[in-house]
């Protein structure tokens, strides 16, 4: 008798892929992608797009003009939208005729509609909530960018199937920084039913219980991409950058930089604290926990295997990693009568910190003082020292560089800049921290 097996149903994605902005600048930054999927086999991808270029930034500026004029020339507003809208539709109009030719009126009435949405929007919207303005058009740029490379892969015989994130990315409703609802989210992601097909969508949006678009903060592709893996149970996440993959060290800060083969997740996380444009640690956590590999590649230079974050050895190779942080402030504060700083100061004096959302990067106490270098984040700093002066004696040093040396060694020292003057130092058994100033 012939036996009737179950039916296995494997998981259909197992690759994500994130192109970032510069990935999708111009027209041949669309076609390099159709290259970069062509190499690597769109069987069972799914591709994360963010906005073209600087859309998102253009984004902005039109809802700051926007609120502007909502608020102060109302009648002016529809006006006002339209001239801020004009140069980010002409970019992406050049890019498509670029791309399509004389075949590009399909693909063009569908960007049409979304900027007619978008003028909609703005016409009846009565809020006034920036936030929330915000999300609902910023978002367009990736709509946009997703609309065109989807159509171009088409168009150039990669078939692939269109997703709108928003409906599976479900969060709450805190624009600009939404937050993920996990189960809701994961449930609808794997419902997606994917029969094989390549997926291209939206990295940095979702949208909210009422079904308004929201964002996941500024680079929040990335984290869309780790959100789909983790949903999926996906065998890796590749970023594409047009950069190698993860160095050690910011080649316009440091001399020599070497690439990183290989990084814990752990790793990843401790240099993004410190201040390293690696990897937000929010994009790594979902990928840890169900330890899917992150590759960081090279979008030019296909054979380079790039970086690979995940789990075992920290580093390799085992190198000293250079991180920089300018413009920290050096904070030193004494009580008034000179006695010593116990803890209920410190106590007040960070709940100040936290009050004007100044990060600490480091601390240094002794007896009677206490030394803090802070990074002056949304330029809150002098409101700080107002609330502080009352209580404390202050002297502080503005425009000062905090180094990071991770896994350092004795020639630490040297990738300092000739002119710097160490203020502070700090070590621990991995990790070396400089503050230095700098004459003039
Ligand atoms: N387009 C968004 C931004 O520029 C999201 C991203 O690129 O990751 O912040
Ligand atoms: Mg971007």
């Amino acid at each position: 008798m012939k036996r009737v097996y179950p039916l296995i149903v494997e998981k259909m994605i197992n690759r994500v892929f994130k192109f970032g902005g510069a990935s999708v600048k111009d027209a041949e930054g669309v076609r390099n992608v159709l290259r970069v999927l062509k190499h690597q086999g769109t069987k069972d991808v799914c591709v994360v797009v963010s906005a073209m270029g600087k859309t998102t930034n253009a984004m902005e500026t039109v809802v700051s003009s926007y609120y502007l004029a909502k608020k102060n020339q109302p009648e002016a507003v529809l006006e006002v939208v339209k001239e801020a809208l004009r140069p980010i539709q002409h970019y992406h109009e050049g890019i498509i005729q670029d791309l399509f030719g004389a075949q590009s009126a399909f693909v063009k009435a569908k960007v049409d509609l979304l900027f007619e949405e978008m003028h909609g929007f703005l016409t009846w919207n009565k809020s006034l909530n920036h936030s929330f303005i915000y999300d609902q058009i910023v978002g367009y740029g990736e709509l946009l960018s997703t609309t065109i490379v989807s159509a171009y892969l088409e168009a150039q015989g990669t078939a692939n199937r269109f997703l709108d994130i928003r409906q599976f990315i479900k969060t709450d409703g805190v624009y600009r920084d939404a937050s993920v609802q996990w189960e809701q989210t994961v449930e609808r992601i794997q419902k997606l039913n994917n029969q094989g097909e390549l997926l291209v969508t939206q990295g940095f949006l979702g949208s909210d219980a009422n079904n308004f678009t929201t964002t996941l903060g500024r680079e929040g592709s990335d984290y869309t991409a780790a959100i789909l893996a983790y949903a999926l149970d996906a065998k890796s996440v590749s970023i594409w950058k047009d950069v190698a993959g993860v160095l050690n060290a910011d080649p316009r800060a440091f001399e020599g930089p070497v690439q990183l083969h290989q990084v814990s997740y752990t790793e990843a996380i401790e240099l993004a604290f410190y201040g390293a444009s690696v990897i937000h640690p929010k994009t790594l956590q979902p990928l840890q926990r169900k330890g899917i590999p992150l590759y960081v590649r090279s979008f030019i230079d296909l054979e380079n295997p790039g970086t690979c974050v995940t789990a075992g050895s920290p580093l390799v190779p085992e190198v000293p990693c250079y991180i920089v942080k300018k413009n920290q402030v050096l904070l030193e504060l004494a009580t008034q009568d000179f006695s010593f700083m116990a803890e209920h100061h410190l106590s007040s004096v960070f709940e100040l910190f936290a009050k004007y959302r100044l990060k600490v990067d480091l601390i240094q106490n002794s007896a009677i003082s206490f030394r803090v270098c802070l990074d002056n984040r949304f330029d809150q700093f002098e409101a700080l020292v107002a609330a502080l002066e009352k209580d404390y004696l202050i002297k502080y040093r503005k425009g000062v560089s905090l180094y990071t040396i991770r896994h350092f060694d004795e020639k630490a020292y040297e990738a300092l800049p000739k002119e710097a003057e160490i203020v502070l130092e700090q070590r621990t058994d991995q990790t070396l921290q400089l503050v230095a100033s700098f004459k003039g």
